[in-house]
């Protein structure tokens, strides 16, 4: 679904310089993988999902993605502060050109996977950090992308709620298959070690800037995941120091 062959991205640095941001990096994700990548501050792991998202172009190598524009979800709030709760989950589908009553039966269900049904007349003034967050996810979920990129999309958020985030996204993910008839390909940034073992089929480490892939991590723990059950799994331990180490 995404193939990049030695991309690299150079910035114009200040009296002429060139900054290299990213790679030279080879990537292969496959259709209904959930890959996550960790790496240290300023190592280019937004560069390589801006580029995913065709928000920026590449300086060298090459690089294609599945069929259609893949959709970002960043951390700060994406929420139209103009629009209800249901409102933003129901745009995207008013873009398609669906139904009122198609529109009210996907936005309906999306708000009760994410535990929004009571505040789907709020406004985004109205909620937390964790429900915007939460409004975000129901709306990727609603457009119904081949590919989702998640930029630190619970990273500015309490350990608690970050916890509930992650257990609503496995169960939007593993749960019914889209319309692509397969599960949604996902590539998740997170600082989180942790978070990127609970989440993942597959943890990539990228080395400090440039970033390349130094380290693959396939994650084995079966599915339908329980975050907080995984914490017990003795592998979980070993994997985190595997991968702290790869970080180090
Ligand atoms: P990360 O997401 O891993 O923290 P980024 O992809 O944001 O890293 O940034 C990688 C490097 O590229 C950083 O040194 C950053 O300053 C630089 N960079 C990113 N975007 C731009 C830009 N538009 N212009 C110049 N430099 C940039």
């Amino acid at each position: 679904m995404i193939v990049a062959r030695q991309l690299t991205k150079d910035f114009a640095g200040p009296e002429g310089t060139v900054i290299r941001a990213l790679g030279p990096l080879d990537l292969q994700v496959a259709p209904g993988e959930f890959v996550c990548i960790v790496g240290p501050s300023g190592c280019g792991k937004s560069t390589l999902l801006r580029l995913i998202a065709g928000l920026e172009q590449p300086t060298a190598g090459t690089l294609s993605v599945g069929s259609q524009t893949p959709i970002l979800v960043f951390q700060g709030d994406s929420t139209f502060p103009w629009l209800t709760v249901y409102g933003n989950v129901e745009y995207p589908l008013k873009l398609r050109g669906l139904s009122e009553k198609e529109r009210e039966a996907a936005v309906t269900h999306k708000l009760g996977l994410v535990g929004l049904s009571r505040f789907a007349e709020a406004y985004p003034y109205q909620l937390s950090g964790g429900m915007k967050q939460r409004v975000a996810l129901a709306r990727a979920w609603v457009a119904d992308p081949e590919i989702l990129l998640m930029d630190e999309p619970f990273g500015a958020l309490d350990e608690q709620t970050r916890m509930a985030l992650q257990r609503e996204l496995l169960r939007l993910w593993e749960g019914a298959p889209t319309s692509h008839d397969a599960r949604k390909t996902v590539l998740f940034v997170t600082h989180s070690i942790d978070e990127a073992l609970t989440l993942g089929d597959r943890v990539l480490v990228m080395s400090a800037a440039p970033g390349r892939i130094i380290k693959e991590v396939r994650v084995p723990f079966a599915r339908p995941r329980e975050a907080i059950q995984l914490k017990r799994d003795p592998s979980f331990g070993e994997l985190t120091y595997e991968l702290w180490q790869a970080l180090a």
